[in-house]
């Protein structure tokens, strides 16, 4: 079986490394394909090639780069049904969820293509008498994006389209779990003709990403994956003196209050818990109910999550695939018996789960723990599968605190037909999105996908005018042209 290739410099490039592992439908326990764990020496390669591409690149008028982009949102748009089952293939997603995901990336490329708006600096005449100021943006130069498994074609879109739109070159490095989509999307790439090595793509693992972090050429890093791994590669990145933006775990509330619509908030709730399988950054993983919200909701989750068909993603009516591998299995398995050993109570137990016909695959069914003991490991521990806790407070106030004691700062939500309630979380909630009446608080591509605490580590976040931000140098130009200097005409 032939190992992922890279793209450098314009050209699928075979791999020299030795390591290797197995890309693995989670669906079917199938290898799909080799990867290579190396790519040390690819990423040199591609930081040759990116250095080379970028001085002309730079000078290419943005509106004649967003030309590129336009192509390629017409691309994404013309194979995204090819794209959606290559994510559902290797990620195990519903094919929904992966059309769903490509939908927010290719949001991203129209949004980058207003850059010769966005990028936009400003100026003042007369800021002394014949002195004028004007603020430039120009790109750093070559950056690059290491992403994890749960989005393969949505997190790479994050970054992207604003580097390359804003005259930067870019790497980027895809999950060795699911490196099959950006092969699919590089294979588009190649067809928009850009120069070569405006855009490349690296496979590997650690050492590809040391190699990327310490590289003198790479002057930014866009990281999204586990915190422990977005806390190392922001040490070690800023170490070599890098701009860094990590987007790290996650373990996000939703606060029930007795006045919410109870139908309305247990389905949303619902598919925010055990859509993807729990595998999104933004999943429901802590449900606080406030007063007799705790047995109303309880009751109805447990029914609706009971109801949702665990299988193929690539089956009609399926509503939760597997989650991504067998270690990720046992993992979220062995962390719901550590909880009902600590006192929580599996109303709902998704674990030993079996699907006919796909007995390798790595399903876990929608598992619920009520009793949660606030601040406890399990309404502190990022699970990452379709595991939903519920637990209990007597009083919104005593909610938020519930929310605020959570180490992660990625998304807090809050159920409920009061303004007053909802303006008070929203103004306390100490999370960087918060949704109101929304289970998946996801910005648009022209917000920040914002995160606090150990969910972020940096100042800027990615997508909309925040990653012009993080792409471009601010230079300001400050001019004095006294009439006496100059000839006069
Ligand atoms: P991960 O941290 O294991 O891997 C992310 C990337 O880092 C991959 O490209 C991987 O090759 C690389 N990597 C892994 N270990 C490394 C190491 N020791 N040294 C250097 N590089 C290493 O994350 P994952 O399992 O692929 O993704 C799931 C995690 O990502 C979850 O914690 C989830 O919450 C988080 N996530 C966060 C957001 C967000 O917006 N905050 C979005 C999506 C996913």
């Amino acid at each position: 079986m032939e190992s992922v290739p890279n793209f450098i410099g314009g050209q699928w490039t075979a791999v020299s490394a030795h390591e290797f592992s197995n890309v693995i439908n989670p669906a079917t326990a199938e290898v799909l394909a080799h990867v290579h764990l190396d790519g040390a020496e690819e990423v040199h390669r591609a930081v040759q090639a990116a250095s080379q591409a970028f001085p002309d690149w730079r000078q290419t008028p943005p509106e004649d780069r967003i030309q590129y982009l336009f192509r390629l949102k017409q691309l994404l748009e013309d194979n995204l049904d090819e794209l959606a089952r290559t994510i559902t293939v290797e990620n195990g997603k519903t094919l929904a969820e992966s059309k769903g995901e490509l939908r927010r990336g290719i949001e991203n490329v129209e949004v980058a293509c207003g850059i010769p708006t966005l990028m936009q600096g400003y100026n003042l005449e007369d800021v002394a008498r014949g002195i004028d100021e004007i603020m430039i943006r120009q790109p750093l130069g070559v950056v690059a994006a290491i992403t994890p498994f749960n989005f393969p074609a949505m997190i790479p879109l994050w970054f992207l389209p604003y580097a390359v739109a804003c005259g930067n070159t870019m790497i980027v490095k895809p999950s060795e779990k699911v490196p099959l989509t950006m092969q699919k999307f590089f294979g588009l790439i190649e067809r928009l003709d850009l120069p070569s090595g405006v855009l490349n793509l690296v496979n590997g693992g650690k050492p590809a990403v040391d190699a990327l972090l310490d590289h003198p050429d790479v002057r930014a890093i866009s990281f999204v994956g586990s915190t422990p791994v977005a806390k190392y590669v922001y040490a070690r990145a800023a170490q070599s003196g890098k701009r860094v933006q990590c987007q790290g775990g996650a373990k996000n509330h939703v606060v029930v209050l007795p006045d919410a619509d109870m139908e309305a908030t247990t389905q949303i709730v619902s598919d925010s818990a055990f859509g993807c399988a729990g595998q999104r950054c933004l999943a429901v993983s802590v449900a606080v109910t406030v007063g007799e919200a705790r047995k109303t909701f309880r009751d109805a989750i447990v029914e609706a999550a009971g109801l949702i068909q665990v299988g193929s993603g690539l089956d009609d009516g399926v509503g939760m695939g597997p989650v991504i591998t067998r270690e990720s299995k046992a993992r979220i398995e062995a962390a719901v018996e550590t909880g009902t050993r600590q006192g929580a109570r599996a109303v709902l137990d998704g674990r030993g789960a079996r699907v006919n016909g796909l007995e390798g695959g790595h399903f876990i069914r929608p598992t619920v723990l009520d009793g949660v003991a606030p601040g406890g490991p399990l309404s502190s521990t990022e699970i990452f599968g379709p595991v939903l806790s519920l637990t209990h407070a007597a009083s919104v106030d005593e909610a938020i605190g519930i929310v605020a004691r959570n180490p992660y700062g990625n998304a807090s939500s809050i159920f409920t037909s009061s303004g007053a309630a909802a303006r008070k979380f929203r103004y306390q909630a100490p999370t960087g999105n918060v949704g109101v009446n929304i289970g998946v608080a996801a910005p648009m591509a022209y917000f920040p996908f914002s995160g606090w605490k150990d969910s972020f580590l940096g100042a800027l976040h990615g997508q909309g005018r925040d990653s012009v931000e993080f792409y471009t140098d601010k230079k300001v130009v400050i001019e004095r042209w006294p009439q006496e200097w100059s000839r006069k005409f």
